[in-house]
């Protein structure tokens, strides 16, 4: 799954101005993603290992277990369901309150505003380790050399600086709907709110600053970091290791012991054999919590017209003969 960056949503200025253009670099959209990379990307691996040095003070309890599960559980689902399942590949519809909802979760993980998170992840399917796909593992040479190289690119160096999708090309339908453009220019606000829940709720159980700071590290900063790098090891890993069981033109892969901690992200050969499937695991004995999410909400009402592909497109594109030992078999 992809992920992230930059938000021009604040006012990209090249946006507007060249619709034709699949891609936008300015001086000032690479500025917006140092900006973002650094805030995001970097702080909140110093934040972890503030987490562990605070630990000196404030012991690791219940409070922040549960403060870290559920902050990563919440964001994650808006993530997986709202971000990648429901806005970039349209395959279930949904109440526009929930829609509302899942894009303030979503933006809560700190990976990018919703709009550019989708015309970014558009872009990686159109060109999936080709040329023009922003963050593929394998564009960076043979050789262990190359590899590592292409592993570091994928998994995080890439957000530093990249070509930006232009949204009125990539995501035309998100920049027509109103509601969710406002929620991705307060992009920032909503992930101040997602650090600002656990710190509050930290103090507020521990009647104590102390207990503040905790929740704030790890219910906020350990919590991005944890989630962030679960979502970058689908880019860049599974791009390069795992199982293959659907042909498809890139070089994706099924990693289905990662299946639990990623929500069900990690069927991710899966996903790019049928984009169009709310379900990634395809199969109710691969597990799959963002699919079980979303049949919770068609059972409540809530969502619909899932768009899951039938029996026979799916044979037809089953690569014979293969086991598939990572996980779930055949
Ligand atoms: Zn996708
Ligand atoms: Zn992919």
């Amino acid at each position: 799954m992809r992920c992230c960056r930059v938000m021009a949503e604040n006012n990209d200025p090249g946006a507007n101005q060249q619709p034709r253009r699949k891609t936008i670099s300015s001086p000032y959209i690479h500025r917006l993603q140092r900006r973002h990379f650094l805030l995001f990307d970097v702080l909140p691996i110093l934040g972890t290992a503030g987490a562990f040095a605070f630990l000196a003070i404030h012991p690791f309890g219940t409070t922040e277990f549960v403060l870290l599960f559920a902050m990563w559980l919440v964001t994650g689902l808006g993530v997986t369901v709202g971000y990648h399942r429901l806005f970039t590949h349209r395959t279930f519809k949904a109440a526009p309150w929930l829609a509302g909802v899942l894009a303030v979760l979503g933006s809560m993980a700190g990976q990018g505003g919703v709009v550019s998170w989708v015309a970014l992840h558009r872009r990686h399917h159109e060109y999936s380790d080709r040329e023009g796909d922003p963050h593929s593992p394998n564009l960076s040479g043979g050789g262990l050399r190359g590899t590592l190289r292409g592993l570091a690119h994928s998994h995080f160096l890439w957000m530093r600086r990249h070509e930006y999708p232009n949204v009125v090309h990539y995501a035309p339908d998100l920049v027509k709907d109103r509601g969710l453009v406002r929620i991705a220019r307060l992009y920032y606000y909503w992930v101040g709110l997602g650090l600002l829940i656990p710190t509050v709720i930290g103090g507020l159980v521990s009647l104590s600053w102390t207990g503040a700071v905790s929740g704030l590290l790890w219910g906020g900063l350990v919590r991005i970091f944890v989630l962030e790098h679960i979502v970058w090891a689908i880019n860049s890993f599974l791009h390069m290791f795992g199982t293959r069981r659907y042909a498809s033109r890139e070089n994706s892969h099924n990693g289905g012991i990662f299946a639990l901690v990623t929500l069900g992200e990690s069927w991710h050969n899966n996903h790019h054999a049928f984009p169009e499937s709310p379900s990634f695991g395809l199969a109710w004995y691969r597990l799959d919590p963002g699919f079980w999410l979303i049949k919770m909400l068609e059972k409540c009402g809530l969502a619909w017209d899932l768009r899951t592909p039938s029996a026979a497109r799916m044979a037809a594109k089953r690569i014979s003969g293969k086991s598939d030992p990572v996980g779930n078999a055949a």
